[in-house]
């Protein structure tokens, strides 16, 4: 199968990498069943070639499901006990530790972040979701449940089986770790499709699980196209469970795929559009600079971004001057530049849907308050970007544009503001900015979402459930709750004399 080998020479990281990009399944690299690859293209200089990687087919799924199996039956699921599957988790932590610059640059080629923000947000999260499951895997127990003095019952966690996984392109590396980690724990083996846009992070990461002594099998990856790889995982007969993080759209027919074949358990991470409600008594300082890592960061690719900004009318004059000077001040460039805060949005594709809605929000009226335009001449570059003036029935209002792009709304009252935060067919995240603490509650209480943030946003713990209300998606990921994702519980009857 292919081989990749990369120099970097950058202002932030020199180093180099090389690695197999063929599929993996039980421990060995090889080519999709049919031979073809993938061409992985980058992001910041207009589709300049990076590598090409093997490309997988419905057939390959079949031979993962098969090794990941094995793996189950022999050296994994109820086979290892939590302790061990703890040393391994770690162990694989302290790898991912030693190659965490590595990391972080390939996913800054291969996405377009920046790799600051790659190697202190992306990777570091990652690992420490790693540790953190790898706390719970010999945490997990049942309860005992008594009924008489003659019966009690205990349950068990077990293990769900041969997990399907599927993940975006956003967030490469921590998406892999948020799905590998509690399946892991629990005792399940995975097989997992990236994003065809953004595989090296979890292709290189099949050798270090190898130099971890993670045993082969454990965990399978197919590289390959969601209409055909990822639509063979949610339908296949042997998958007994499929986690999905992507777009609502794509969602629905993973849930549909699951029913029709064996009704596999679903849990799906969706998409969002957040509101973020500015008081009037906020610090205003500093709900600007969270306004902007909520909609800006990660160039706006956030499903929990905060792209809706709600802001109350006696600072509302006030908070525009501050924001937009906030949104003038970020630097847009190469992701390996030493000042960059934003690199390219991650594809053609992308770049094209977000400018798509940058002009639909001006032929439907909304004025341009700072942006709007493409940055530069080459690469998919987007100037962040602010709305105002608009309409509750505007597509840049209602619809996840997941780019640099945020609308930002007057309110006058309390009632009105949380009215119009739940008037979405989303449920990920909100955000409330105020000094005052029962109404900064009460807010984060009414808000029809799975994440409510007081006087900050955008924040993950590995210790925190996440995961969204209404079309948002099915199931918490993270934390304790994740937990729940990848178990069966069975009830287990003791009978210590009851006669028939
Ligand atoms: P996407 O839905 O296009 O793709 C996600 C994954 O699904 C990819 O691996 C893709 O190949 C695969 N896929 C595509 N068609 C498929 C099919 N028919 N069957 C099975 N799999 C298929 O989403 P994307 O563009 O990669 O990512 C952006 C979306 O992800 C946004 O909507 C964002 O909000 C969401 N997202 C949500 C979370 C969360 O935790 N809620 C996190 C990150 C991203």
């Amino acid at each position: 199968s292919p081989r990749f080998s990369y120099e970097w020479n950058t202002p932030m990281y020199t180093g180099k990498t090389t690695f197999n990009t063929g599929i993996f399944i039980d421990g060995k690299f090889r080519h999709g069943s049919d031979g073809k690859t993938i061409e992985l293209v980058m992001s910041s200089s207009n589709g300049k070639f990076i590598t090409s990687v093997a490309e997988a087919t419905s057939k390959d799924v079949d031979d993962a499901v098969v090794a990941a199996q094995k793996a189950f039956d022999t050296v994994w699921g109820l086979n290892a006990p939590g302790s061990v599957r703890s040393e391994h988790l770690w162990n694989l932590a302290k790898k991912m530790e030693e190659h965490q610059e590595e990391l972080a640059a390939l996913e800054a080629l291969d996405n377009g972040k920046t790799y600051s923000w790659a190697l202190k947000a992306d990777v570091a999260a990652a690992i420490q979701c790693i540790k953190y499951y790898a706390g719970w895997a010999d945490k997990i127990t049942g309860k005992t449940i008594e009924t008489s003095e003659q019966k009690f019952a205990y349950t068990r966690h077990e293990p769900i089986g041969v997990v399907g996984q599927i993940i975006p392109w956003n967030f490469p590396i921590l998406m892999w770790a948020w799905k590998i980690a509690p399946a892991l724990a629990t005792g399940n083996t995975v097989v997992l499709k990236p994003s065809e846009f953004t595989p090296l992070t979890a292709i290189r990461m099949c050798s270090l699980l190898q130099e971890a002594g993670i045993p082969d099998g454990v965990i399978n990856l197919v590289t390959g196209y969601g209409h055909t790889v990822g639509a063979a995982m949610s339908s296949h007969m042997k998958i007994d469970k499929v986690a999905f993080t992507g777009s609502t759209l794509v969602g629905r027919t993973v849930m549909e795929s699951a029913a029709k074949s064996n009704l596999k358990n679903v849990t799906l991470e969706l998409g969002g559009k957040s509101a973020n409600i500015i008081f009037d008594d906020a610090d205003l300082d500093q709900a600007v600079n969270w306004a902007a890592h909520g909609i800006f960061w990660n160039h706006g690719q956030a499903c929990c971004a905060g792209s809706r900004i709600f802001v109350q009318s006696g600072i509302y004059d006030e908070f525009l001057k501050r924001f937009s000077a906030r949104a003038a001040a970020i630097n847009v460039g190469d992701p390996f530049g030493k000042e960059t805060d934003q690199g390219p949005q991650v594809s053609q594709n992308q770049y094209d849907r977000i400018m798509g809605y940058i002009k639909s929000g001006r032929e439907e009226g909304a004025k341009v308050h700072f942006g709007g335009e493409r940055h530069g001449k080459e690469g998919y570059f987007i100037s962040p970007t602010i709305f105002t003036e608009t309409k509750p029935e505007m597509k840049i209002v209602k619809e996840e544009i997941f780019g640099p792009v945020g609308v930002v709304i007057k309110f006058e009252s309390e009632k009105d503001v949380i009215e119009q935060a739940n008037n979405t067919e989303y449920g990920l995240a909100a955000a409330v900015f105020t000094q005052n603490l029962n109404r900064a509650i009460d807010t984060a209480h009414k808000l029809k979402a799975g994440t409510a943030w007081i006087n900050c946003i955008n924040q993950l713990h590995a210790q925190i459930p996440f995961g969204g209300f209404k079309q948002s998606g099915i199931g918490r990921e993270l934390g304790e709750y994740a937990l729940q994702n990848y178990t069966e519980v069975k009830a287990v009857h003791v009978n210590l004399g009851h006669k028939m």
